[in-house]
């Protein structure tokens, strides 16, 4: 089969031909239809530091993907051959504290599909069954993000949205698809920031009231104007950009919650006293998508039409064409950006 593979301990990824994979007991064969690309590919693309430290190649990319179930391994009774399927592509244990309270998406054993064994950009992949959702009329293009959406969820759904403010930092596409989900949550008034205005414009179509360029505008002075001076009452930081980050805090209600989605790429100074223990906030780290509470609230957000993702996905490409994949995404003005595969 056709697959994207990572070959050798330097930059670039290679498009060829490795082996189909056979599902073992407990395990689905899945043909992918189409696959996400993001962030994570690029950093493995481009072999940096945490990619250095972290991949073991020869190893096929890929972690967000839909598709149709082909082969079943023994044992699995649940699913059935043509199901159209999408899968949480963080593989826990089972048997650790965290997975045994509930806390899977914490699991101190994860391994990531993509990134610790073969992923998704590829013809077929196989999964643990326990790991695989099925559709149930979602389109396998929807599907194949709802690894970065169901993040967007996580981050949206642990804070009390329903008459909040909501105040998205960084518009990305897990910024843009948190606009559209707090909208659909029942947020009364939704704020975002970004640097870049093709970014504000998308966050916009996802339905934010107020977009602040963060170039140009006061951003924490803008959020105060629009919320009675008061803050936002929960905040979601989906940039990791130090100064996004001091606005986040700046942003934030009295008592209010900030959630930490975002990663910086090094140690960033806060003042703890005066950001956090005055103010009584409440901080919250995203990590994953909550399994399987998340997925199941995602996919009745998607059946019943109550958010729609789709003005996010900005670029399609084929397989073959996983450098100008990542070029969009380099570009910083691109949504989410999908292979079509089959
Ligand atoms: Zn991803
Ligand atoms: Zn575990």
């Amino acid at each position: 089969m056709q697959a994207i593979v990572k070959e050798k301990r330097a930059p670039g990824l290679t498009v060829k031909s490795v082996p189909k994979p056979v599902p073992g007991p407990g395990e689905v064969l899945i043909a992918v239809r189409h696959a996400g690309v993001c962030g994570t590919d690029l950093h493995i693309a481009d072999w940096d530091a945490w990619a250095q430290g972290r991949i073991k190649p020869p190893l096929v990319v890929g972690h967000e993907f839909a598709g149709e179930i082909q082969a079943i391994g023994d044992g699995v009774t649940e699913l059935k051959v043509g199901q159209l399927v999408t899968a949480e592509g963080h593989i826990v244990c089972g048997h650790c504290l965290q997975c045994r309270t509930g806390n899977s998406h914490i699991c101190r054993n994860t391994r990531i599909i993509g990134v610790d064994r073969d992923g998704a950009f590829a013809e077929y992949i196989v999964m643990p069954a326990t790991n695989v959702l099925t559709l149930d009329g979602i389109p396998t293009e929807i599907g194949a993000i709802m690894d970065p959406m169901g993040n967007a969820f996580h981050a949206v759904l642990t804070a009390e949205i329903p008459g909040s403010t909501v105040f998205v930092v960084g518009c990305g596409p897990i910024g843009c698809f948190a606009v559209g989900i707090a909208r659909a949550a029942g947020a009364s008034r939704v704020l975002a920031s970004d640097v870049n205005p093709k970014r504000l414009a998308l966050a916009a179509r996802m339905g934010a009231q107020v977009t602040i360029n963060a170039a140009k505008d006061d951003v924490v002075k803008t959020v105060l104007a629009e919320t009675a001076g008061e803050g936002a009452d929960v905040v979601c930081e989906m940039s990791g950009v130090p100064s996004a980050l001091h606005q986040a805090f700046a942003s934030v209600s009295l008592g209010g919650r900030v959630q930490l989605l975002g990663i910086p790429t090094a140690q960033v100074p806060i003042d703890f006293a005066n950001e956090i223990i005055f103010k009584g906030i409440t901080i919250y780290g995203v990590i994953g998508r909550k399994m399987y509470k998340t997925w199941h609230l995602m996919r009745r957000f998607l059946t019943s039409g109550q958010f729609d993702p789709r003005p996010v996905i900005t670029h399609k490409f084929p397989l073959t064409k996983i450098d100008d994949a990542l070029a969009a995404i380099r570009s910083g003005d691109a949504g989410k950006v999908i292979l079509e595969i089959a």
